[in-house]
């Protein structure tokens, strides 16, 4: 049976960016989060990973959701990490270990996480999952399959071409990373398109970069629609598209959670005037050269040196942008008291490897070095 879009819901509560206190989830804060969303009607998709708050994701989604919420009430995403698997036996024991941590019972979606070129989708292949996920379906404890996606649009032609079974697939795609050639939203979207496969779209507000961006740029925005947020702009554009069944939006707080659902509770698309606009924006911010990062924290754990490395690009980004501003160096002064500093990067290349956005982690490092002293 495959998957009819029409009835998925447009917003999807992302639980990769909840919010934390003393280092932990706030439980507390996640619970009014689920609530306010779950009240919405049509918003119930859910979407965590084995490896999102270093797999305390999955567990918050049982506390907050499944134990407090019928099972038929709500769709649960999670995804297989190809990074942890040694054998066939590891991705037996994450899926289990995966059901017992969420306690749901099933996964509505189930996704193979992160496919890119020259990693991951090798490991997946040789350890069959997604033969083995098709066996899972039948047990009923896959509902829907697909995968991630963070490579090229000629290595998603050829997975989709050796895997028709693939129901959906999850991409990166916001208005600034469209045509972005590190990114290629556009061709990525148009594949899906042509092929008539739903598109899950993760990192619309590109890791909360397009919530706030240079004074010049807002106005730009606000000209249009004054009382709007700056980040609605970036998830109508997402919502706008035909084809795609969710918009995922990792949310921190419930004000970001009362905001997003106002966008998409009588959802308006773009008109053309807006999309000249954005368009006018995106124009604008190539001339605005930021490090890209979107936050996703993949290369934070294996960091010999410690180096908090989204929140120091947060701070080189403030110091490219607004250069006679103190705000950058007074807001990293505060992070390397607790962290690592960019100086003390040994460009042991760890976290290239892993980075989706494929940034120049070492040599951006020197610069904020430089920068921020
Ligand atoms: S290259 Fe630098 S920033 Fe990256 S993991 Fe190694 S020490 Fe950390
Ligand atoms: S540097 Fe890359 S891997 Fe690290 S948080 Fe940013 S986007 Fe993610």
């Amino acid at each position: 049976m495959g998957m009819d879009i029409v009835k998925m819901p447009k917003l999807g509560f992302g639980l990769m960016r909840l919010p934390e206190k003393e280092g932990r989830i706030d439980m507390a804060h996640v619970c009014n989060m689920v609530d306010a969303y779950m009240e919405k009607e049509g918003f119930h998709y859910f979407d965590t990973a084995y490896m999102y708050h270093g797999g305390k994701s999955e567990t918050a989604a049982k506390e907050a959701l499944v134990k407090r919420y019928p099972r038929e009430s709500f769709y649960l995403a999670t995804k297989l990490p190809a990074w942890e698997m040694r054998g066939e036996e590891d991705r037996d024991r994450i899926f289990e270990e995966q059901l017992e941590r969420t306690g749901a019972g099933f996964f509505d979606f189930y996704l193979l996480h992160a496919l890119e070129d020259g990693s991951h989708y090798d490991i997946y292949e040789k350890y069959h999952c997604f033969q083995w996920a098709m066996e899972k379906k039948k047990e009923g404890r896959i509902r829907h399959f697909g995968f991630s996606y963070h490579g090229t649009p000629e290595l998603l032609e050829k997975v989709l071409d050796e895997h028709p079974e693939v129901e959906f697939v999850q991409i990166q795609l916001n208005y600034a990373d469209w045509e972005n050639p590190a990114v290629q939203s556009g061709k990525l979207y148009e594949i899906l398109h042509r092929r008539g496969i739903p598109v899950i779209v993760m990192e619309p507000v590109k890791g909360g970069t397009l919530a706030g961006m240079a004074p010049e740029l807002e106005t730009m925005l606000r000209e249009v629609r004054p009382e709007a947020s700056i980040a609605s702009w970036a998830l109508r554009f997402a919502g706008s598209l035909t084809g795609v069944a969710t918009v995922l939006s990792g949310m921190s707080s419930e004000e970001q959670m009362k905001d997003n659902l106002d966008t998409f509770t009588n959802f308006q698309p773009l008109t053309s005037q807006e999309k000249d606009v954005l368009h006018r924006v995106v124009e604008r911010m190539l001339d605005m050269p930021l490090v890209p990062c979107t936050s996703c924290r993949y290369c934070c754990d294996g960091c010999p040196r410690g180096i908090r490395i989204p929140e120091v690009f947060k701070a080189l980004n403030t110091a490219r942008m607004y250069s006679a501003d103190d705000r950058s160096r007074t807001f990293y002064n505060r992070l390397i008291s607790c962290s690592g500093k960019a100086s003390e990067c040994i460009a042991c290349g760890q976290c290239e490897k892993v980075c989706p956005q494929h940034l120049p982690i070492p040599e951006l490092m020197k610069e904020a070095a430089e920068k921020l002293g």
